[in-house]
C-alpha cells in the first residue's frame, strides 16, 4: 500500500543557484540531502553554492569560499 504521489516525491527539491567558474550562474534543482560537486556542464569542479534559493532567502548570502563544504566532509 506504498503509494506515493508525485507531490510527495518532490517534496524538499529547492532550486539552487550555483556558480562555475566557467559557465557562470545556473539553478539546478535537487533534493536538500543531495549534493552537486561538479558542474553539470563542464564536469569542472570548481562550482560552489553562491546562493541557497529559497531556504535562506531570509538569512542573505553564502558566499563562494576556498570549499569549505568538502573540508568538512574529510
Ligand atoms: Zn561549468
Amino acid at each position: 500500500m506504498a503509494k506515493k504521489s508525485l507531490k510527495e516525491q518532490n517534496k524538499g527539491i529547492m532550486t539552487y543557484l550555483y556558480f562555475c567558474d566557467l559557465c557562470g550562474e545556473m539553478e539546478i534543482e535537487h533534493k536538500m540531502s543531495e549534493k552537486i560537486d561538479d558542474c553539470p556542464i563542464c564536469k569542472s569542479k570548481n562550482i560552489c553554492t553562491k546562493i541557497k534559493r529559497l531556504i535562506t532567502k531570509s538569512q542573505g548570502f553564502i558566499l563562494c569560499g576556498g570549499g569549505w563544504a568538502k573540508d568538512n566532509y574529510k
